[in-house]
């Protein structure tokens, strides 16, 4: 090999806001050919905000929130922090029983109440019926929001309907990357529905949706055996295996350190043009090897 140029390759790489770890990613970089993103807080700002509360069963909206945001004061999800905000200042009740449920929900009892508060796979698991809210989940979700429901009592008594923009630079970066023949593909815990939307707007080729955390390292391992040589961007502690198992792991800067920590790329810029950029270098590097 000739480290001269990959180590001018990392340098040059450096001055375009993109901290490669190893050599040896560099290398691997210069043959992907399928690039897979995150959608939340990747694809998109990672800022969710609620836009709409739509009510069942005779809830009032001040108290479905109230519920949903005492829930959330337990959790660190984008979503969690996009509902504790509607909430704004309001002193909330206390939780008991306090559970999350990765990629789908948290619960727990409130004022001896049963609050169940989540995704529709998760209604569904916990037998709550969701008929009611058919329309406004698909009209929610064919627009791009994430639709959360709330249950009390084993009741469905509200949808959040929560937006996260897609990022400025997202769709022109996905388009350079798409014309230089890379096979865009999301992967997301959300629904397809959402996921659906959010792709058409940025581009991308497929979509992975309604994954578990769990599921997410397993997605790319299935793409590696069609053959795929797989470079996975994300900013997520969820999106860490997924990180580590591509051949490729691209954190975006600002993101959870457990995914900087994980992946062999960082981008200082939160722009996915970076990611047009690394790829470049990366074969550019290799070119000038041979
Ligand atoms: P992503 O792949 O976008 O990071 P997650 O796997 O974290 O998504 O979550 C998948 C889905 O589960 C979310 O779109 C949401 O519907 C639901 N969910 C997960 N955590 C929460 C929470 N704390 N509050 C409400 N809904 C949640
Ligand atoms: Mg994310």
């Amino acid at each position: 090999a000739t480290p001269m140029s990959i180590i001018s390759g990392v340098g040059r790489a450096a001055e375009f806001g993109v901290l490669v770890r190893d050599a040896d990613a560099l290398q691997r970089a210069s043959s992907v050919d399928t690039l897979v993103f995150d959608k939340t807080g990747t694809l998109t700002e990672g800022a969710p905000r609620v836009t709409d509360i739509i009510t069942f069963n005779q809830t009032k909206q001040s108290q479905a929130l109230r519920w949903a945001a005492a829930l959330e004061q337990g959790s660190n999800h984008p979503l969690a922090r996009a509902i504790t905000e509607r909430a704004g200042e309001a002193s909330l009740p206390t939780t008991e029983q306090f559970r999350t449920i990765p990629g789908q929900g948290v619960s727990g009892m409130i004022d001896g109440i049963n609050v169940l508060l989540g995704n529709r796979a998760l209604m569904q698991q916990q037998h709550i019926a969701t008929g009611e809210a058919d329309n406004v989940f698909a009209t929610q979700a064919e627009s791009g929001a994430t639709p959360v429901m709330l249950a009390a009592d084993g009741k469905l008594v509200a949808l959040f309907a929560i937006r996260d923009p897609l990022r400025a630079t997202s769709a022109d970066a996905l388009k350079r990357l798409h014309q230089l023949g890379y096979r865009l593909i999301m992967l997301t815990g959300d629904n397809p529905a959402t996921a659906h939307a959010i792709a058409r707007q940025a581009g991308i080729d497929e979509v992975i949706a309604g994954v578990l955390p769990d599921g997410k390292a397993q997605a790319i391992i299935r793409l590696q055996q069609q053959g795929r040589q797989v470079a996975m961007i994300g900013d997520g502690i969820n999106d860490a295996p997924a990180l580590a198992q591509a051949d490729v792991g691209i954190a975006m800067g600002g993101g959870s350190d457990v995914a900087i920590e994980t992946a062999s790329v960082t981008l200082m810029r939160h722009d996915l043009n970076s990611v047009a950029d690394a790829l470049a270098i990366a074969k550019a590097t290799l070119r000038n090897m041979k």
